[in-house]
């Protein structure tokens, strides 16, 4: 059930646009793994597409089968995040695991309604993220991860006009995702595996901050998606 209007927390309409947002998220790193682990064979150990799609698809499979409570943005992503932690091998699991569980746990408190109340929920659950994976991996932007990607993201987020509408932002966010994931291409990795390749890890796009430029663009598209049907469905249709 969808929270009632006096019910404090997240505006309605969000938990199914995270729940929409986990499952095109597992769907796209599946199209991508052969792809995202191709990226990694370069600078890495050539498992962060087999990493990803192991874990949202797990996360996927808890939506399916009703493991997750999905009634609520900000425990839905912990536990999305939890699950990540617990299944996905790797830095990314850890840090996509954090991520997600320090985003559910900074918008469970979001109590702005509206549109706007749509758009200060992603920023938090961005910035949320960004924190928790440079507390974990302290990593900063230029060093060659997924914060490249992210934190780009956040400022498009930041930086657009007031009064765009809330996809229009997103597709902001998600093409400065995109275009700060390219722009790790020429960077010397500082942190993770690809840095113990040293000035070798030059020239090759970075697996995390490809995979999260994914994550932004699959977040853009889910609220476009929802926004052009008019509210989104406070609940997933059944049957699709
Ligand atoms: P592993 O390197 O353990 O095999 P993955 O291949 O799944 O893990 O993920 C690699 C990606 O993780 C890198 O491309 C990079 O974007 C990201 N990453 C690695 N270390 C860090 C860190 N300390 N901070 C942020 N991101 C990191
Ligand atoms: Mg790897």
């Amino acid at each position: 059930m969808a929270p009632g209007p006096s019910t404090p927390g997240p505006p309605p309409g969000t938990a199914s646009i995270t729940v929409a947002w986990l499952r095109l998220v597992a769907a796209r790193i599946h199209e991508r793994r052969a792809w995202l682990t191709g990226l990694d064979a370069a600078i890495g150990d050539g498992d962060h597409g087999i990493n990803l799609d192991r874990g949202f698809a797990a996360v996927a499979a808890d939506l399916e089968s009703g493991v997750l409570a999905t009634d609520s943005v900000g425990p839905l992503l912990t536990a999305a995040g939890r699950r990540l932690l617990g299944l996905v091998g790797g830095a990314s699991g850890a840090l996509y695991g954090r991520a997600l569980m320090a985003a559910g746990n900074r918008v469970a408190a979001n109590t702005t309604a509206g549109p706007a109340g749509t758009r200060r929920l992603a920023e938090d659950a961005l910035a949320a993220a960004i924190d928790g994976i440079a507390a974990l991996g302290h990593a900063a932007p230029g060093d060659k991860t997924m914060l490249d990607a992210l934190v780009p993201a956040l400022l498009a987020l930041r930086a657009a006009p007031r009064g765009d509408l809330i996809e229009s932002a997103l597709a902001r966010a998600a093409e400065a995702a995109e275009a700060g994931a390219a722009a790790t291409i020429p960077l010397v990795a500082r942190k993770g595996r690809a840095s113990y390749l040293g000035e070798r890890s030059a020239g090759h796009l970075d697996p995390g901050a490809a995979s999260s430029a994914i994550l932004v663009r699959c977040l853009a598209d889910v609220v476009a998606a929802a926004r052009g049907g008019g509210m989104p469905p406070s609940e997933p249709r059944a049957g699709r």
